[in-house]
């Protein structure tokens, strides 16, 4: 018997099935299409897929799927309920693509401390330092979460508000970088995120880019 029938397959980078795939290749034949779909996804407003939607509401962030779409959703709860190390690296890699600016380090919005003992983990600061590694750039710790707020009913500007009494600036790290990129696992109203990088400039940042792994539809509920 040959070495090479020994090895198992690869996961597929969806349904998680070792299959056999080429070098290159991320999904088995089945969750091709899957993927496709995800990719194509159109927005409610411009008709065009995440990578080109061209609503001046959503130009600020990069992100790479709309989660509206179901395979989305797949990706965000496993990321936070059981992250593997192979599907990170595939989402980190493919958001990294997006974020073409300069940056000095890759940071995250963190969890609120009660739900990173639960989970065990950080989903946001998995996907930064996935991000990171695809950039060749560090991650640091900027920020530190205080506790959580039910956002549910609240306005985007009332979010907003919130941010500077959920979050703390953790001063040193800004100190040797500058130019940060921020990262998320998902954009809502945006308020977090743009919350947390104004905090961020307040606090020294010359430039905080923002970047999530999906953005929600303005409708979406
Ligand atoms: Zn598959
Ligand atoms: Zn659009």
């Amino acid at each position: 018997m040959s070495e090479l029938r020994m090895v198992p397959g690869k996961p597929c980078r969806l349904c998680r099935k070792r299959v056999w795939l080429e070098e290159g290749q991320t999904f088995c034949p089945h969750c091709t299409g899957k993927i496709e779909k995800l990719y194509a996804y159109p927005c409610r407003k411009c008709g065009n897929p995440a990578s080109d939607c061209e609503c001046s509401g959503n130009k600020w962030l990069k992100f790479l799927f709309w989660y509206d779409c179901p395979t989305a959703r797949t990706y965000i709860n496993r990321l936070k309920n059981d992250p593997r190390d192979y599907e990170v690296e595939f989402l980190g890699t493919e958001l990294a693509k997006k974020c073409t600016g300069r940056y000095d380090a890759v940071t995250f919005v963190p969890r609120d401390p009660a739900a990173r003992k639960v989970h065990g983990s950080d989903h946001a600061e998995l996907l930064a330092h996935a991000v990171a590694e695809a950039l060749g750039l560090p991650v640091v710790a900027t920020l530190e979460c205080r506790g959580v707020i039910i956002q549910k009913f609240l306005s985007a500007s009332q979010r907003e508000k919130l941010v500077r009494g959920r979050f703390a600036v953790l001063d040193e790290a800004l100190r040797d970088h500058r130019r940060l990129l921020l990262v998320d696992d998902v954009s809502t109203t945006g308020a977090t995120l743009r919350g947390t990088s104004r905090l961020l400039r307040e606090h020294g940042a010359e430039a905080v880019a923002c970047a999530a792994m999906c953005k929600t539809q303005e409708n979406y509920r």
